[in-house]
């Protein structure tokens, strides 16, 4: 199996008024579990409930209500920690995060500050240009989520929704290895794309399913590698952390006009401030929200009403062994294994299900043409085609698998393969049938194209003459067989043959 390499990318270079600048990035990513139950209630996840239907006692923090823990949840804590190649500890405890909010009815948080669940891992980030960063995970800890504030339903009074009250979050936590706006994107982008292969977080960002915390520092070039020798955070900026980050393109707009924001301010002699910053996307610009917390603001203690979470080996090893195949995994297996070029076998495993119908399409069959079929006939048509998912794809990867075997045994001429794809699409037919029974079979016998050239041939002699002076104008009399013969003809066989009959 290929190994993805790490080719470490040049890092995003803005230039200040006096000095070039370097960016450093770390993101805190909170996934919603994919779980039906809550943290430590059995009220349910459904996205989209009549408010406030799904909220347990303990959810709405009343008095002399007991968590307990949803054994389901750790499991996908620590799937996701195997599919981060992360330590996984067998030993991890819940946490008392105190602070008020309307929406936080316990006055309280149970997260995991002292002791994760899951340790150190890493990701492999491709970009664009074919380069990959390493970036490395420091820790992932299980937490409950808050409430929601509603203010836009009335003009004098707010609400509160509980529903998510208590819906378990993992929160991923990166090292400062992020070095540019597009690097963020792609690691948030290949985190939720590991999740989806691990079915443990379904990664959609509009629902808030999957959000970013985005700390954002500006250094001079070289003092990033001072920090990487040292691991010293001293040889780096002050970083503004940018809240609640749910979509792609808004990160990378965020930490832009951030970094940019942070440049003027220094080479104004003046300081950065660290602290907790609001994106707003209409002014494209981030807003101060509140000066940074530290961990003794919240006054964290061991909740007394969990006991410390003790996991066994062997349920973990349990849970490796189910895991998948992961995305750089499946990656490097279809460029070794179908011939396939880095950026196909890339668009094919960026989702599961894509890659899992390519795998049917192309099983016994030519893997780059089934890769060009599935990636530019299908995907094309089903994005045209209010842009639908494989799930709902009208045509099943074995009647493209069909068309696929058919331009292979050269039944079908790759362009009349387009018209059976259409038919089968939009009929709901079998391939092999359609080209049965509307006689879309490529003519290979040469007796029947011969005559076609031959009578084509004789019709213009003008055109022959021309022809013999200008070889180039055979070309005309390929166009007159395929049209005569309604595109079946083989074209190889017609190009030789007119060719020979012209004596060319
Ligand atoms: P806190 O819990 O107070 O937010 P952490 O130490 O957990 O602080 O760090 C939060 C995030 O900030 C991490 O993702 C980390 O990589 C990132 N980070 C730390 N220092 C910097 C820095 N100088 N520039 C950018 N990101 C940073
Ligand atoms: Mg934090």
């Amino acid at each position: 199996m290929l190994d993805l390499e790490y080719t470490a990318p040049a890092p995003k270079v803005i230039a200040g008024a006096k000095h070039d600048w370097e960016l450093v990035i770390g993101l805190e990513v909170h996934a919603q579990v994919a779980t039906q139950a809550k943290l430590f209630s059995g009220a349910s996840t459904l996205f989209g409930a009549e408010p406030n239907s799904n909220v347990a006692f303990v959810d709405a923090g009343m008095p002399g209500m007991l968590p307990v823990i949803n054994e389901g949840c750790v499991a996908q804590a620590v799937r996701t920690g195997l599919g981060l190649k992360a330590q996984i500890n067998l030993f991890s405890a819940f946490d008392r995060k105190n602070y008020f909010y309307p929406d936080l009815p316990q006055g309280y948080q149970i997260s995991q500050l002292y002791h994760p669940i899951v340790g150190e891992g890493e990701v492999l980030v491709e970009l664009g240009d074919g380069t990959a960063r390493r970036v490395r995970i420091e820790r992932i800890h299980l937490e409950q989520d808050a409430g929601k504030s509603i203010h836009d339903m009335d003009p004098n009074m707010s609400f509160v929704d509980l529903n998510r009250t208590g819906v378990a979050l993992m929160e991923i936590v990166s090292r400062p290895d992020i070095r540019g706006p597009e690097e963020a994107a792609a690691y948030v982008a290949k985190l939720r794309q590991i999740m989806r292969y691990l079915g443990t977080c379904d990664g959609n960002m509009q629902n808030g399913n999957l959000r970013a915390d985005v700390n954002v520092s500006i250094c001079r070039p070289g003092d990033y590698e001072k920090y990487q020798e040292t691991q010293n955070f001293s040889h780096l900026g002050t970083r503004c952390e940018i809240k609640n980050m749910n979509s792609m393109r808004f990160i990378q707009m965020a930490i832009e006009v951030e970094a940019r924001r942070q440049i003027a301010l220094v080479e104004d002699g003046k300081e950065v401030v660290q602290e907790t910053r609001l994106y707003d996307a209409d002014k494209n610009e981030t807003r101060s929200m509140r000066s940074k917390e530290e961990a003794h603001d919240y006054r964290y203690f061991p909740d007394p009403d969990l006991l410390p979470l003790e996991i066994e080996q062997a349920w973990v090893d349990d849970i490796a062994a189910s895991l998948p195949e992961l995305p750089d995994a499946k990656k490097g297996r279809f460029i070794s294994e179908f011939g396939l070029s880095d950026y196909d076998a890339s668009v094919l495993t960026a989702d599961v299900a894509n890659a899992a119908y390519f795998e049917e399409v192309a099983a016994g069959n030519d893997g780059k043409l089934a890769a060009n079929w599935v990636i530019n006939e299908l995907f094309g048509r089903l994005k045209k085609d209010g842009d639908k998912g494989i799930a709902d794809s009208p045509i099943s990867a074995a009647r493209l698998g069909q068309i696929v075997s058919l331009i292979k045994a050269e039944t079908i001429s790759g362009k009349i393969a387009k018209d059976v794809f259409d038919i089968a699409y939009t009929q709901d037919r079998d391939p092999e049938e359609v080209v049965e029974t509307e006689g879309m079979k490529q003519v290979t016998d040469t007796s029947a194209i011969e005559a076609a050239v031959d009578e084509i041939i004789a019709a213009n002699p003008a055109q022959v003459e021309k022809a013999k002076q200008n070889p180039k104008l055979a070309g005309w009399f390929v166009g007159q067989v395929m049209k005569a013969t309604g595109g079946k003809a083989n074209p190889a066989a017609v190009n030789t043959l007119v060719a020979a009959k012209l004596g060319l």
